[in-house]
């Protein structure tokens, strides 16, 4: 076993691989690693999901002398926090009054980055294979072994929701997009931008000064983005730099080698209008999915997974925590994950090594942190 201080070091930033999608405007920055599929080195907890929980696990791993590797399906850790409600104010997180999903996001890279996991993102964990020492993890992208698993993996990997009309299949990567990935891109372009939530309100926010022209559509009158963001929104529509049109949704799109225009129309009146637009953002969210790992042998519950007291599943040594986790008296918050994620991880130690202790003691007594503090001491104050 080795529960010796994580070896293995991130290689190549992923920013610029092809599929590499920007972050969300303002999003924290992860730690981006491409790991070689052949050279996959053996981890001792392989962490699917890179919501709070895995990152909270993550850090707790590292902790305890673990090596670590990350798998998310989307383009940036985060989780639901960052896919879903990035602008969202959290209330009841310990410690924070209030805090928004982006800052609590940014705030858990940085605490579950720092013993430096290996991360891999955009890559679905599919499969689930054993070998002679623990597990092997398959995604669409490559085989990981590992000593043992947990899996962090919330509702499911998310896809994103698709306009189903025509165009945009075809046009997908030629001017539609369901994830800004190079905000640069859309200047001086004409835009047209459909949500409603915070992602597509965000986007026309951050891109109404560098487009020729910005057109938002969201198929009702309500929005579900931060109440700040709307009244910028009012503002900008004010001021004529955005176009706003509710209860309009997407007929069709139109162009062969690119994106030339867009048919929208009147969901109440069945009118349409054509738009000369280059580019069609499909901000409109992202869906989960449990997808394969309903097909593990885990004991499931509904879309969750059944666990002992020390968080493991009904496979010795495949752990689960967070929403994807259920038990008597489960409650489905972030602050349960966290508390999940510390419980699985020490037993996952303890299962790796039956001679390393369950409870590792106090933070504020270990010996990994004094080592860290001599070397790079805190500033003062
Ligand atoms: C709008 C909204 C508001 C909320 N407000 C609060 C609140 O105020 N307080 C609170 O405590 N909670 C709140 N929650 C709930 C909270 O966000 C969740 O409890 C929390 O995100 C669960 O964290 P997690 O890490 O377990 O799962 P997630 O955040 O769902 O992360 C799981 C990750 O696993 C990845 N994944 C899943 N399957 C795979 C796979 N096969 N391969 C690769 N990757 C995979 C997913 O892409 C995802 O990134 C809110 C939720 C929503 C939607």
């Amino acid at each position: 076993m080795s529960l010796a201080y994580p070896a293995h070091r991130g290689t190549l930033a992923l920013a610029g691989r092809p599929g590499y999608d920007a972050p969300h405007p303002g999003t924290p920055s992860p730690t981006r690693t491409q790991h070689s599929v052949t050279q996959a080195e053996r981890r001792d907890i392989t962490i699917i999901g890179g919501g709070p929980t895995g990152l909270f696990a993550a850090f707790y791993a590292g902790m305890r002398g673990a090596s670590v590797r990350i798998i998310d399906s989307l383009p940036e850790l985060g989780g639901q926090l960052m896919a879903l409600y990035p602008e969202k104010y959290i209330y009841d997180v310990g410690g924070f009054p209030r805090i928004t999903g982006k800052d609590l996001a940014r705030n858990l890279i940085r605490q579950g980055t720092q013993f430096e996991p290996e991360v891999h993102l955009e890559e679905q964990v599919q499969e689930l294979l054993r070998d002679d020492e623990g597990f092997v993890v398959q995604t669409s992208a490559g085989r990981y072994p590992s000593r043992t698993v947990l899996i962090a993996a919330g509702k499911g990997a998310f896809s994103p929701r698709v306009l189903d009309c025509p165009g945009y299949d075809t046009l997908l990567g030629r001017g539609v997009e369901y994830h800004v990935r190079d905000p640069a891109r859309y200047r001086g372009q004409r835009v047209l931008i459909v949500g409603g939530g915070d992602s597509a309100v965000d986007w026309a926010l951050g891109l109404k000064d560098e487009t020729e022209s910005l057109t938002l559509i969201h198929r009702r009158d309500g929005f579900r983005a931060h109440a700040h963001s709307m009244q910028q929104l009012q503002d900008a529509v004010d001021a004529g730099t955005v176009d706003l049109l509710t209860y309009r949704e997407v007929r069709a799109i139109h162009g062969d080698d690119c994106v030339t225009g867009a048919t929208i129309f009147d969901n109440r009146t069945d009118e349409d209008t054509t738009l000369e637009v280059d580019a069609v953002l499909s901000l409109i969210g992202f869906r989960p999915d449990l997808g394969p790992l309903a097909d593990w042998g885990l004991d499931l519950e509904r879309n969750t997974i059944r666990v002992s007291p020390a968080m493991e599943t009904n496979i010795p040594g495949v752990f689960a925590a967070g929403d994807i986790a259920t038990y008597e008296g489960k409650l489905e918050l972030i602050a349960t994950g966290f508390a999940e994620a510390a419980v699985a991880v020490n037993h996952a130690v303890h299962h790796i090594d039956p001679k390393a202790r369950v409870n590792p003691g106090h933070s504020t007594n270990l010996k990994v942190f004094k080592d860290r503090e001599e070397a790079q001491p805190a500033p003062a104050g």
